[in-house]
């Protein structure tokens, strides 16, 4: 169930780097790591950003989470510019929104007592008793299935797949509106992925919390998304309907990208399209679509010319493409 109200909006979000290229590292050349995107989330939608690695959907996560500012554009989560924020309303956000990653624990100390993890953004951000914050791991613990004598434990203590439930804990114990799942279940063994993947729904329900969803696993996406923004060399090219976008990819690269994908309707085939060649260096993107070296569909010299702007296609879909 979903509200049209966005909760947050990216509106012409981009990161550009400045790098030193060449022999002698004597020029200076622009890196579009993501490039004007816009797009918005819903109250309890999940959108899902995916393309191959390095198309900029890390980069698009890491501007949410405040860990790189951009270079043009905004977020906007209610109404506000996250990057301009301060004080309290800096501490609201970072209460709000909140992030599961594929592997939370590779950084964190093996010593600290789940009890710790899970309670961090609370004590980061919230002034409450410690009795208060015991009684909100607790509950959280709860809500993911495990019981409350688990906090005392180490995470050496939990198998993967409840480890991944502790830090589905962690990023829900501050009662989110939107939560970034960056691979969350990518770690997993297959019979794992399932559990959290319903564990993940049945939190949207019960909650109302919005998901950005990135994931390179196309059936968890398939799965859990609302909808599906497909990004190829920093820019989004096709955004719909995840029903819609995975039965009729309308783009040239969601169409090649989709096409080992499984049909949802068992017993349909679909040919796979073999992309040529490798995903272009950003450091030197092609001319007009960027796409256009690699596209089995490309119109002419009109590819190779003009970057072709997303537009509106049909109802809640659009493309970026010459051909529509
Ligand atoms: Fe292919 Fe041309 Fe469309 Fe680019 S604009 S995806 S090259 S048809």
């Amino acid at each position: 169930m979903t509200s049209d109200t966005p909760i947050l909006e990216a509106r012409d979000l981009s990161k550009h780097f400045r790098i030193r290229a060449g022999m002698m590292r004597s020029e200076t050349r622009t890196v579009r790591a993501v490039d004007r995107l816009n797009f918005q989330i819903a109250k309890g939608e999940t959108l899902a950003l995916v393309g191959e690695s390095g198309c900029g959907k890390t980069t698009t996560t890491r501007l949410l989470l405040l860990l790189q500012d951009p270079t043009h554009g905004s977020v906007r989560f209610a109404g506000e510019d996250i990057h301009k924020l301060s004080g309290a309303g800096l501490r609201s956000y970072r209460s709000k929104v909140q992030a599961v990653f594929q592997d939370p624990w590779s950084s964190i100390n093996p010593r600290v007592r789940i009890r710790d993890f899970v309670a961090e953004p609370l004590v980061v951000n919230e002034k409450l008793t410690a009795g208060e914050i015991d009684r909100r791991v607790h509950e959280a613990l709860d809500a993911v299935g495990l019981g409350p004598a688990h906090a005392r434990k180490f995470p050496h203590e939990f198998s993967g797949g409840q480890r991944q439930r502790i830090a589905i804990a962690s990023a829900m114990v501050s009662r989110p509106e939107l939560v970034v799942l960056d691979e969350p279940v990518s770690g997993l063994d297959v019979s794992i992925r399932s559990q959290i993947i319903n564990l993940l729904k049945d939190m949207q329900a019960e909650y109302g919390v919005s998901f950005l969803l990135v994931a390179h696993d196309l059936a968890t996406t398939r799965y859990l998304a609302d909808r599906v923004a497909v990004m190829y060399l920093g820019s989004i090219v096709e955004m719909g309907a995840t029903d819609d976008v995975f039965d009729t990819p309308n783009h040239p690269y969601t169409e090649a990208l989709l096409s080992a994908a499984l049909p949802s309707t068992p017993g349909v085939r679909r040919d796979e399209i073999i992309l040529g060649g490798e995903v272009p260096s950003p450091l030197s993107p092609p001319s007009g679509c960027s796409f256009h070296p690699r596209c089995h569909r490309i119109i002419g010299d009109v590819c190779k010319t003009e970057a072709p702007a997303l537009r509106d296609h049909q109802a809640e879909r659009c493309v970026g493409c010459h051909l529509y």
